[in-house]
């Protein structure tokens, strides 16, 4: 089995990173950082996030396992002082794994250049860079709603507790193969309605939104940005691939939630 390291560039994550390779080494597991079965992220979840990019076309071959360098994070399970346990479980890898689903964004432009695609595993958010985005919004290819606000947060199930929390959206278990559209700010008064709540769609449906105004709109796929051309239309359901974990151990997902946002455990 071969191992990539994947680490952020802070001191803490650096050292982490040191330990972690002297410990593969020692214990004879290859390091190959362009041909990984596993990638091991030391950061945060949004170094996960960046090595799930930097990875993403070998999705169908590699998984993924995170050390969080601060608090227990949402793709990050292993603490840093738990380097040596991690080894020891790398070293008996037996292919254990658990997915989950991502989001596929396909752009297409205005100019009528060719189309991109892209895919997200926490969220992809439209917004517009000064004043209202008014957008279209089709489910299935019927007209949902007209939206007039900040703009709109497209998220997986593992994402619902990033940005779409942020914006009132619910949690979703992963174990849920479904996508969440939550508005960012949207006016609601005797003119302009949407549906206001946040909404869930299921894995044969899709999402497509058009924007008014093809220019100054911000798309961004997780924390990296698609920029440039003016856009025509966005769509968004669910991706053929999926994220894979080595699940050496398991964390219960509501455990995880309650210790990062409620903490009853600390008071
Ligand atoms: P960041 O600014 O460090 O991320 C914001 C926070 O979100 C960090 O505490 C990060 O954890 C956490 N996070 C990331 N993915 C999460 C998940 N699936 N569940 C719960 N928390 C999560 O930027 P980043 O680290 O590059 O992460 C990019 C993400 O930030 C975006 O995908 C988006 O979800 C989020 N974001 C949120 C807002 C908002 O809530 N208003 C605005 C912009 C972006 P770590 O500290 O462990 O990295
Ligand atoms: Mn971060």
């Amino acid at each position: 089995m071969k191992v990539a390291i994947f680490s952020n560039n802070g001191p803490a994550s650096q050292k982490v990173a040191t330990a972690l390779h002297q410990g593969l080494l020692a214990a004879g597991v290859v390091l190959d950082s362009l041909n990984p079965d596993v990638v091991v992220t030391v950061g945060g979840d949004g170094t996960l996030l960046s090595a799930f990019h930097h990875y993403n076309d070998r999705l169908d071959k590699v998984r993924f396992v995170g050390i969080h360098t601060g608090h227990l994070g949402f793709y990050t399970d292993w603490r840093d002082f738990e380097v040596a346990e991690l080894v020891a479980s790398l070293a008996q890898d037996n292919g254990q794994s658990v997915s989950y689903p991502l989001l596929s964004i396909q752009v297409d432009y205005a100019d009528g250049t060719h189309p991109d695609q892209a895919l997200a595993l926490n969220e992809s958010t439209i917004k517009k860079v000064s004043g209202t985005m008014v957008a279209d919004v089709y489910i299935k290819g019927e007209l949902f709603e007209s939206f007039r606000g900040d703009g709109l947060c497209i998220s997986t199930p593992t994402g619902s507790t990033a940005y779409n929390k942020s914006v009132g959206g619910a949690v979703l278990n992963p174990r849920f193969n479904a996508i969440q559209m939550a508005e960012i700010a949207s006016i609601n008064n005797l003119v302009f309605r949407t549906l206001g709540s946040p909404l869930i769609i299921p894995a044969d449906e899709w999402i497509r939104v058009e924007p008014t105004d093809p220019t100054d709109n911000v798309l961004m796929c997780d924390q990296l940005g698609i920029e440039g051309r003016p856009i025509k239309a966005i769509t968004y359901r669910i991706a053929r691939q999926r994220i894979a974990f080595a699940e050496y151990r398991h964390t219960h997902f509501w455990q995880r939630v309650e210790a990062s946002f409620i903490g009853r455990d600390q008071s």
